[in-house]
């Protein structure tokens, strides 16, 4: 990691939280970019060629959802959201628009190098371009390509749809997905509105996948925003 040093852009105008991710990101050996608008942050992010961005969405100059649709046009870049609490509306836009995940403020140390981890190894995994067809996380086994899945050993058998459900949050696990995105993926662009498709099928997977389908430890709801898998 030491002598790669990805570069992390962080564009942020609140002075505490910029000295906070980059102490942090520092300490892990990030190399650190900081910009305090878009405009010069989108600037940044052309002329360095970073390997991720941390964003924020109230930004003096322009919207960070508006930063994402502008990243997006030319780069897969992995984008997080910082956010304040309440605004989960907001998060939902710019995941949709294009951002890989997002942090509700405060968080933690912790927590921001739990998904920066999880962003990075999206795009190591992306550059490979041949996915592990092998998932596994606290017990639950899914192979992609055989279409099997085992709790702990045991086959569990799936519905094609819950089967397609559970592909897609696989793909992105320890990513958050929102209802929309996961609608579209499963059941077709015509589906996005259609969330209580989704909420059935989340819960006969948790039913078949979780111990207990009311306090899931794997397929975990994202309030007002979607689900995530975890992935460890
Ligand atoms: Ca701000």
């Amino acid at each position: 990691m030491a002598d790669l040093k990805p570069t992390v852009l962080v564009i942020e105008d609140e002075p505490p939280l910029q000295r906070f991710l980059r102490v942090t990101l520092e300490a892990q050996s990030f190399k650190v970019i900081e910009a305090t608008s878009g405009e010069n942050g989108l600037r940044h992010a052309a002329t360095a060629q970073p390997d991720l961005v941390v964003l924020d969405l109230g930004l003096p100059d322009m919207d960070g959802v508006e930063v994402t649709r502008r990243l997006r046009e030319w780069t897969a870049i992995p984008i997080i959201i910082v956010s304040a609490r309440g605004k989960e509306q907001d998060k939902v836009v710019a995941l949709d628009a294009g951002a890989d995940d997002y942090l509700t403020k405060p968080f933690g140390v912790g927590e921001l190098l739990a998904r920066v981890r999880v962003a990075l190894r999206h795009l190591a995994a992306a550059n490979r371009d041949t996915g592990d067809p092998i998932f596994e996380a606290r017990g639950l086994r899914v192979d992609l390509s055989r279409r099997e899945v085992t709790i702990d050993g045991n086959a569990v058998h799936l519905t094609p749809n819950e089967f397609k459900l559970l592909t897609v949050l696989v793909k992105n696990a320890g990513k958050v997905l929102t209802h929309r995105q996961l609608l579209k993926e499963v059941w077709g662009p015509g589906s996005a509105e259609e969330t209580h498709y989704l909420r059935v099928y989340m819960n006969q997977l948790r039913q078949k996948l979780e111990g207990d389908a009311t306090r899931p430890q794997l397929l975990l709801t994202e309030p007002g925003v979607g689900y995530r898998l975890l992935d460890q």
